[in-house]
């Protein structure tokens, strides 16, 4: 944790800044290849070839547009809202972590960085790496945590098969955190060969912005499906929130349409007590993890806190800097399901509609069983699925005694 020296007039129309939110803390070392990438991003942004390279990759390679699926049997068996379902889960690799995979593997290529590093979690950010690296030819080190490789074995098989490097990280809690912190290491070490390419919208400047602009294709199709679909916008778009790259993704074309609720879903984890889950505006308060100022589940002395969820894609001690602002300012609401809803709702899914959701897309889901029956058969809630469950076979074989 460093001292947090704060914008003297926070502004949102400063770069990288939400609100008071975000900003770059980092080493010196590192600010040079920041600098490049934010200016390296913004020309790219402008390019019309790259955007047209990158808009043909996700339709032809990733899969997009996604279908917008209005679920008849779930909705009839909760008595209550329209229910629809984006289908991230059906992109290629089984995430929405593509989008931004491809997005910013052409910009390391245009960068004539072919060396590519990445933290993951869950597997579903190291595996759209390691996919894109092996598309556009590139060398690719994955690093991972010693928890999540064991509780996400098929990923790691899959990033292997696909020609990464997955090396393990030992320290700390083994989990995301440490994998972050160690490929920020190889990062300082190897700044002028290598790309960071960052999962989720976190860390300094340009990240959380680039970020959420390579995932903004979600909520402009849902905008435009809804439209054709049902002639009016929905009542709520809900989404879990990680790092919070797939729900700013979801949330962020509806922000000016201020009639649409916004509802974000943190892991509740096994209980509310510190460590046990990773519900950042739960427990947490603002401060600086990895690069950026946001809200950060940490004790007394500023040590970050252990978290836990059933879900490894969820469970983090920080949240993206722009979900901080939109939780201070109101817009957007944020909430937590635990790791029993987030279960029953795989279940429930599953069994309703035939579809399994990753695990970290199942509190998404959770949320929407516990609010639907309450709302009015005009309304429309439309769910986020971030991913699909395959990843999480053995998590789901071992809790739901399969
Ligand atoms: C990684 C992941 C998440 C969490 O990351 P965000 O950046 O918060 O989206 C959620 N769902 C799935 C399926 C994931 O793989």
């Amino acid at each position: 944790m460093a001292s947090v020296i704060l914008p003297a007039a926070p502004s949102e129309s400063r770069p990288g800044r939400f609100g008071i939110y975000g900003g770059r803390y980092v080493p010196e070392t590192l600010m040079a290849a920041l600098v490049e990438l934010e200016h390296e991003y913004e020309a790219a942004k402008a390019d019309a070839a790259f955007q047209a390279e990158l808009a043909s990759l996700l339709h032809d390679y990733a899969g997009r547009p996604t279908p917008l699926y209005f679920a008849r049997r779930l909705s009839e068996e909760l008595g209550g809202a329209k229910i629809y379902l984006k289908r991230e889960d059906l992109l290629h690799t089984g995430a929405h972590k593509i989008n931004n995979a491809l997005g910013q593997g052409l910009l390391a290529r245009r960068m004539g960085k072919m060396r590519i590093i990445a933290e993951t979690g869950a597997g579903q950010h190291g595996v759209a790496a390691a996919t894109v690296c092996a598309l556009l030819g590139m060398q690719c080190v994955i690093y991972m945590g010693d928890v999540d490789m064991e509780r996400q074995e098929l990923n790691v098989l899959r990033m292997r098969l696909l020609g990464a490097e997955v090396r393990g990280v030992s320290c700390g809690s083994k989990t995301l955190k440490d994998a972050i912190s160690e490929a920020m290491r190889d990062w300082v070490t190897n700044v002028r060969t290598t790309h960071y390419l960052l999962g989720s919208a976190l860390g300094a400047h340009p990240y959380p912005t680039m970020v959420r602009d390579f995932h903004r294709v979600i909520s402009r199709e849902i905008k435009q499906q809804i439209l054709e679909k049902e002639g009016r916008l929905p009542h709520a778009v809900v989404a879990c929130v990680g790092g919070g790259s797939n729900a700013i993704g979801a949330f962020y074309e509806f922000i000016p349409h201020r009639e649409v609720r916004l509802i974000g879903v943190e892991a509740g984890g096994r209980g509310s007590a510190l460590g046990e889950h990773a519900a950042r505006f739960e427990g947490g308060v603002p401060g600086v993890l990895q690069g950026t100022y946001s809200y950060v589940l940490q004790d007394e002395d500023g040590q970050i806190a252990q978290t836990h969820s059933v879900s490894a894609g969820l469970d983090y001690a920080s949240i993206g800097p722009e979900h901080a602002a939109l939780h201070d300012s109101g817009r957007a609401e944020y909430l937590s399901r635990d790791d029993a809803e987030a279960l029953d709702a795989v279940v429930k899914l599953a069994r309703t509609e035939g579809i399994l959701p990753a695990l970290e897309s199942a509190h998404a889901v959770a949320e929407c069983i516990r609010m639907a029956p309450g709302m009015a058969a005009r309304d429309i809630l439309v769910v986020n699925l971030s991913g699909r469950g395959d990843k999480d076979m053995g998590i789901l074989a071992r809790e739901l005694k399969l």
